[in-house]
């Protein structure tokens, strides 16, 4: 048997291409990866392909995180392509079944026509049983065909919530992060997003903490990663039990968490932070597969209020501070932007 032959065919560029770019731009050869940089050397119109040329073109640096949100952008434009295929060809269906029962009653119409024409006419009785007999055959096809429409039609219906229900789904998981349940950066950036435009508007107190595990790399590194995972599961299921209503706690980074408190000024935003720091400690932790007591783990919380006159970078720049000097003060920590150690950390960094 000869060798094989690969013509250096279109998809061979295209793949050259992709790895290139990708070794260029310095990001890992994964599959996935490839999937997106091979989608943008095909010029395809994909979110992630327009994403990609867009972050090129502004120079912007591909980071793992940066990566992974073009991975679920694309995987997300997948899904909602297919609901919105399934979701074509359901209303497809709909117009055709439309269209026939149109002509069927242009049909019927016309019979009934051409009766009230005979009508006109002498008849002898034979001819108008004839007549009447032919006028219910039509009537009862056209009773069975709507009968049979009504019945297309509420499976369609049904099949347009199901696939209505689908497109939420999808909705929800751009919303969640995978690995917790809790919401993810892109639902904690629309919620700063929200809390600006609240404070702006309506004068209502909004506040934010930020939240990040102490000393997780030696947890990671002493106990594996899986085990880690566990703990950032944990922290966001703390989170979630102290934060209600229209409050949003959100996993934004790898072990950083957020919490946006809505209609609460900064000393009620201490108090629930203080809640959420003691419900994390008093967890205590045993590895389940080996009965391993794990002690417990900490967390440190900056916290911020946001004011009216400010963007909310500005605000999770100074809860970002207070975080930091959560860590600088030794951990295990509550600081907000009003803590005289703040100005202490801030008078030693001067
Ligand atoms: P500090 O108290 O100053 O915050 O120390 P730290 O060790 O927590 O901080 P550092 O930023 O040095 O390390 C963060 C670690 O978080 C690195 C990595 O091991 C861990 N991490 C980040 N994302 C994940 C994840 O998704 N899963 C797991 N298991 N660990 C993660
Ligand atoms: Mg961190
Ligand atoms: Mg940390």
């Amino acid at each position: 048997m000869g060798d094989v032959v690969l013509k250096p065919d279109r998809e061979q560029t295209l793949a050259r291409a992709a790895l290139d770019l990708m070794s260029e731009c310095g990001v890992v050869p994964t599959p996935d990866n490839f999937e997106l940089f091979y989608a943008h050397a095909a010029a395809e119109n994909s979110a992630a392909a327009r994403a990609i040329a867009e972050m090129l073109a502004q120079k912007t640096p591909f980071t793992p995180q940066s990566l992974q949100d073009l991975r679920a952008g694309a995987g997300v434009s997948r899904a909602v392509d297919h609901v919105g295929e399934s979701m074509n060809t359901v209303i497809a269906a709909v117009m055709g079944r439309l269209n026939d029962v149109g002509r069927d009653a242009g049909q019927y119409s016309n019979t009934l026509s051409a009766a009230s024409g005979e009508l006109d006419a002498e008849q002898s009785p034979a001819d108008l049983r004839k007549l009447v007999k032919s006028l219910l055959a039509a009537t009862r096809e056209m009773e069975n065909r709507t009968a049979n429409l009504e019945k297309e039609l509420e499976k369609s219906s049904d099949q347009v919530s199901e696939l209505r229900s689908k497109l939420d789904n999808v909705r929800k998981e751009t919303l969640t992060d995978p690995l917790t349940g809790i919401a993810n950066r892109k639902s904690f950036d629309n919620a700063l997003a929200i809390a600006e435009e609240q404070t702006l508007l309506s004068g209502e107190p909004v506040s934010l903490l930020l939240c990040d595990i102490d000393n997780f790399k030696k947890f990671n590194d002493t106990w594996g990663h899986q085990t880690g995972d566990q703990v950032l599961r944990l922290v966001a299921s703390c989170l979630s039990e102290n934060v209600k209503g229209r409050d949003i706690a959100a996993r934004y980074g790898g072990e950083e968490f957020g919490v946006v408190l809505r209609g609460t000024a900064l000393k009620d935003a201490i108090h629930v932070a203080e809640q959420i720091r003691r419900a994390v400690e008093a967890r205590r932790l045993i590895k389940k597969s080996t009965g391993d007591i794990l002690g417990t783990i900490t967390i440190s919380i900056g916290v911020a209020q946001f004011t009216a006159d400010e963007k909310a970078e500005a605000t999770v720049r100074r809860a970002d501070a207070c975080l930091y000097g959560a860590k600088q003060s030794g951990r295990n920590l509550v600081i907000s932007e009003n803590d005289p150690r703040m100005a202490l950390l801030s008078t030693d960094a001067a």
